[in-house]
C-alpha cells in the first residue's frame, strides 16, 4: 500500500479534464455523475473509497493518456482490473482510477496453444474462450476474479499442481509504463521486467494485455470434480489424512481443503443446510478411464456428508462458488504460507472452525506443490516454491453490522495459526493495512531484485497503490 501522497489538489473540479477527454474513447466519471457510485464500488463492500476521477479505458491508448495526464498533474494512480482485491487496491481516495473493466476481449490461438487476454478480463472470460477448445491456462478457484491482479501476484488454482501457477504460464505482457511508454515484456524482451511482472503485482506498470500458455484438460474440457464434505467434528482426521495423501496423488488430481458452513441452497441436501463442515474440493483433469483408480482413495476415506464428485465442464467447477460469493459482501482477510499442516495447526483449525462466525466465513488451504514447486524460487518474482499451501482465513458476511465480528474472528484465528506457518503470505491475500514488512516477507530473497527493477521502470513510484515495492 502507498506511503506516498501527492501534494497537489486532487479534487475532480480542480483537474483540467478537458485536456484528457479528447484523447479518450472511454468515459471520464467524476463525483456527481450518475454512474460514479457504481464505478467506484469494488468486490469487497467494506471498501468505500472516493476517487477524484475514474477513466473507463477502452484500449491501450486510453491507458497511456490517463497515466500521462495523472503524472503531469501530480495525481495518484490506482489501477483497477477485476476489482476483487482484498484491500480494494483498485480504487483509492482522491486518485485517478485507470479502470480496465471495459477491456475484456479474449483471443485463443488453438494451434499455438496460447490465449491473449485484455488487462480488464475476469477469469470466466478466459475459461469460456479456452475450454471450448478443450484447454485452459492455470487460473484461480473462482471465475469472477480479475485476471490482472491475480496473474500479476502469482495465480494459484486447480491446475497449479499439474501446470504451475498462472505466472509460470505467462508468455508475454503488453505494459504501459510510468512515463506513458508502451513495451512488450517476454523472456527475450525487457526480461527483467518480465521476471518482475510474474509475482510483483501492479508495481511496474499497467498491463493492457497478457498472453498465456494453455494446456489440454480433461476430455475435451470436461473434468471430474466437486466437493467432498465431512462433519466439522472430523476436521483433525480429515486434515491428517489429506496432508499425507496429497503428495502421493498424481498431479492430474488436485484438491484444496476448507472449513465452511454448508450453504442453504441446492445441490446440498436440505437437512445439511447451515451445518459446519470440513471439506475438500477436488479437480481431476486426466483421462477419464483412469478416474476411478485415481479417485479411489478419495471415495474410500471416512464418512462424508456429501460426495459431489461428477463429470462437468471445467468452466462449471471454476464458477461453482461464484453465486455463493457475489460482489457486495463484507470481507476481512488474513493469510500465510504453510510448509506443513502440523498437529499444532490442526488443533487451531478445530478450535476456530467450530466458531465460524457467519455462514460465508471460511478458511481455505490451496496447494502450491507439483509443477508449481518445481520452479526455482528466483526464476520468477513469486518466491514461495516450498511445496506447501497458501492458507487464507476470511471473515465474510452480507451485513455491515457484522464487520467487527468477522474481523475479530479472522484476526484471532490468524494470531493462533501464524506460529505454525512458513512466514510470509501470498501478496494477493494481504489486506491494505498489513505494512511493509509483510510485503517484504512475501517476496523472500526476491525483494531486493524487485526493488532494482522498480527503480529502472518506475523510479518515481508512480504505481504505488498496490502491495508496494519501493524503488531501490
Ligand atoms: C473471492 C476471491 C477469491 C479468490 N481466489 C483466488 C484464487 O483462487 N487464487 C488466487 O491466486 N487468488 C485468488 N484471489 C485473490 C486475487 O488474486 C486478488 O484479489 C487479486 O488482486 C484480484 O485481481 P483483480 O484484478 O480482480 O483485482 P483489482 O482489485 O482490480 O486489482 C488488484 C491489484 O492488482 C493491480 N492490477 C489489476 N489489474 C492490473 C493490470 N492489468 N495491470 C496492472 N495492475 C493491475 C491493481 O492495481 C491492484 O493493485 C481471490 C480473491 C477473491 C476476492
Amino acid at each position: 500500500m502507498s506511503t506516498i501522497t501527492t501534494t497537489r489538489p486532487t479534487g475532480a473540479a480542480e483537474l483540467p479534464l478537458e485536456e484528457l477527454r479528447p484523447l479518450l474513447r472511454g468515459e471520464v466519471i467524476t463525483p456527481g455523475d450518475a454512474t460514479y457510485d457504481q464505478a467506484r464500488a469494488v468486490y469487497n463492500a467494506m471498501i468505500d473509497r472516493r476517487p477524484a476521477v475514474i477513466v473507463a479505458c477502452r484500449d491501450a491508448a486510453d491507458v497511456r493518456a490517463s497515466v500521462q495526464f495523472a503524472v503531469r498533474h501530480g495525481i495518484e494512480i490506482a489501477v483497477r482490473g477485476g476489482g476483487h482485491n482484498a484491500g480494494g487496491l483498485g480504487v483509492w481516495d482522491g486518485a485517478l482510477v485507470v479502470d480496465l473493466s471495459q477491456m475484456r476481449s479474449v483471443s485463443v490461438d488453438p494451434a499455438a496453444g496460447t490465449v491473449r487476454v485484455d488487462g480488464g478480463c475476469v477469469w470466466s472470460d478466459v475459461d469460456h474462450a479456452t475450454v471450448a477448445f478443450g484447454m485452459a491456462t492455470p487460473t484461480g478457484f473462482l471465475a469472477s476474479t480479475g485476471v490482472g491482479g491475480l496473474a500479476l501476484g502469482g495465480g494459484i488454482g486447480y491446475l497449479s499442481r499439474r501446470y504451475g501457477l498462472t505466472v509460470d504460464n505467462l508468455v508475454s505482457a503488453d505494459v504501459v509504463l510510468a512515463d506513458g511508454s508502451f513495451v512488450t515484456a517476454s523472456a527475450d524482451r525487457h526480461a527483467d521486467l518480465f521476471w518482475a511482472l510474474r509475482g510483483g503485482g501492479g508495481n511496474f506498470g499497467v498491463v493492457t494485455s497478457f498472453t498465456f500458455r494453455c494446456h489440454p484438460i480433461g476430455e475435451g474440457g470436461t473434468i471430474i470434480g466437486g466437493p467432498v464434505l465431512y462433519d466439522i467434528a472430523d476436521t483433525a482426521e480429515v486434515m491428517r489424512w489429506y496432508r499425507e495423501l496429497l503428495p502421493s496423488l498424481p498431479e492430474e488430481l488436485s484438491g484444496w481443503i476448507a472449513l465452511l458452513t454448508i450453504p442453504p441452497a441446492p445441490p446440498f441436501p436440505e437437512e445439511l443446510w447451515g451445518r459446519k463442515a470440513c471439506g475438500i474440493v477436488w479437480c481431476y483433469t486426466g483421462p477419464h478411464d483412469r478416474a476411478d483408480e485415481v479417485l479411489a482413495p478419495v471415495r474410500e476415506f471416512g464418512s462424508p456428508l456429501v460426495v459431489g464428485l461428477a463429470p462437468m465442464p471445467f468452466t462449471a467447477l471454476q464458477s461453482a462458488f461464484d453465486a455463493l460469493y457475489p460482489a457486495g459482501l463484507q470481507w476481512y482477510w488474513r493469510a500465510d504460507f504453510f510448509n506443513d499442516i502440523t498437529d499444532g495447526a490442526i488443533e487451531v483449525h478445530e478450535r476456530f472452525g467450530a466458531q465460524l462466525p457467519t455462514g460465508h466465513s471460511t478458511m481455505h488451504m490451496y496447494p502450491i506443490d507439483g509443477a508449481a514447486s518445481r520452479v526455482d524460487e528466483d526464476a520468477t518474482a513469486f518466491a514461495y516454491r516450498d511445496g506447501g499451501w497458501a492458507g487464507v482465513i476470511v471473515g465474510v458476511d452480507p451485513d455491515p453490522a457484522n464487520a467487527e465480528a468477522i474481523s475479530t474472528w479472522t484476526k484471532e484465528y490468524w494470531n493462533a495459526l501464524h506460529p505454525h506457518s512458513a512466514g510470509g503470505a501470498y501478496v494477493n491475500f494481504l489486506m491494505d493495512d498489513e505494512g511493509q514488512d509483510r510485503v517484504r516477507t512475501a517476496y523472500r530473497g526476491n525483494y531486493d531484485r524487485l526493488a532494482r527493477v522498480k527503480a529502472a521502470y518506475d523510479p518515481g513510484n508512480v504505481f504505488h497503490i498496490n502491495q508496494n515495492i519501493a524503488p531501490a
